[in-house]
């Protein structure tokens, strides 16, 4: 590869692929908020392919070696201070401030450049350049690493893994004009560094779209006005066949019509809201409570029994009704149907359908009380609250 690829050709090819990643990135943040600090990315990627071209021109012309290198080292710590915010703001999802720091390392370069006129010596300015992509894109890295605690997505350790080779690429780089060897040869280190370019834009573009799936996901699942899991989520995290002691509790708010036709739809749904945080005050890790429809919601405990189940289900019952709203004016009882399934096998749906029969005896019974199913052949007196 290295005997036939040339210096000025490569270059050609990584400023073509540092443009190419700019708008892919740019594309994605235009697309989605899961992407920003894509476009900061982006604008890195362009001042870098501008700082390529500079190096190229610098190259040909020898009367302006001086100015356009120290233009060409300039272009580099600005680019890379670029990239090093856009890394930050994309993987904290949140601004960083203040931005206007992007514009230090350059004014630095800048400020020593013209005291030493160090980027006129060649050795001396790559040297310089790779550390400045090393240290951002290896600190792009650990920050992307770093920050996986509050976001476990796997794209995150493949961002962090390209940043992390781009990195000691550079380093590497930056090693070897200093010990003034050359390996990788120039023309095989922009050969790498132009393929890790092109896979940093391309695992930044993997991250949102995992974002995007991660967020889709979760609304899919979640119902809107309580924040509960939804009866989508219900039905693919509950087993078809639930266990022998399994308990299905269905609840629904008692006269509920009657508080919408009162208060009005808005108090009705802050109502519903309270009643939903009531009803997860008590939900432990493995059940699984979600909002069924209206003003029902359903709960799942696994081997529970009907002892424990029945205590639980009354536990939530007394929560929501000692829970008021807008001071001590508005509040709402609800009651409650269970089912234990009572061998294993038992369809699902059987045991919703015995604990909605249960809820409508404890309709009967007066609202604001928990009945058994039944065919569960369990007593199924559940003292009521008031
Ligand atoms: P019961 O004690 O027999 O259950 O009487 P109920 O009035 O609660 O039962 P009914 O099924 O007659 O009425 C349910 C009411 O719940 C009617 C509907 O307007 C209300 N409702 C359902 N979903 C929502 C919602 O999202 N927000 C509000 N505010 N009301 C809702
Ligand atoms: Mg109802
Ligand atoms: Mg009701």
């Amino acid at each position: 590869m290295t005997n036939t690829l040339d210096l000025p050709t490569v270059l050609f090819v990584l400023q073509a692929s540092y443009i190419a990643g700019a708008v892919a990135m740019a594309y994605a943040r235009y697309r989605s908020r899961d992407a920003a600090g894509a476009e900061v990315i982006a604008v890195g990627f362009l001042v870098l392919a501008a700082g390529a071209m500079v190096a190229s021109n610098a190259e040909v012309d020898p009367a302006l070696h001086a100015r356009l290198s120290l233009i060409n080292i300039t272009l580099g710590a600005l680019g890379y201070a670029l990239l090093l915010v856009g890394a930050v703001e994309l993987s904290r999802r949140r601004r960083f401030r203040p931005r206007w720091a992007v514009l230090l390392p350059p004014a630095l370069t800048v400020a020593i450049g013209l005291w030493t006129d160090f980027p006129s010596i060649n050795w001396l300015r790559a040297i310089v350049f790779n550390l400045v992509a090393a240290t951002a894109m290896l600190t792009s890295a650990w920050v992307f690493h770093r920050d996986g605690r509050g976001e476990p997505l796997p794209a995150r350790r493949v961002v962090a893994l390209t940043f992390s080779a781009a990195g000691a690429v550079s380093l590497t780089m930056a090693l070897e004009f200093t010990l003034g060897r050359f390996w990788p040869s120039p023309v095989l280190a922009f050969v790498i560094l132009l393929t890790l370019m092109f896979t940093v834009a391309l695992s930044v573009m993997i991250l949102t779209m995992e974002r995007a799936v991660a967020k889709f996901d979760r609304l899919a699942h979640t119902d809107m006005l309580t924040g509960l899991s939804n009866r989508r989520f219900f039905f693919d995290a509950v087993p078809a066949n639930p266990g022998s002691g399994d308990a299905i509790v269905i609840f629904d708010a008692d006269r509920f019509k009657k508080l919408n036709d009162t208060w009005g739809h808005t108090v009705g749904d802050d109502v519903l809201q309270a009643t939903a945080r009531a009803l997860a005050a008590h939900v432990r890790s493995g059940d699984i409570l979600a909002r069924y429809g209206g003003e029902e919601f359903i709960l799942f405990l696994p081997a529970a029994g009907e002892a424990e189940a029945l205590e639980i289900a009354d536990r939530m019952r007394a929560e929501v009704a000692s829970t008021v709203i807008g001071g001590a004016t508005i509040h709402t009882t609800v009651s409650a149907g269970l089912a234990i399934c009572p061998k294993a096998g038992t369809p699902l749906q059987e045991l919703i359908r015995e604990a909605d029969a249960a809820l409508y005896d404890a309709k009967a019974a007066g609202r604001n009380v928990c009945r058994v199913s039944r065919t569960a052949e369990i007593d199924a007196d559940c003292i009521p609250a008031i």
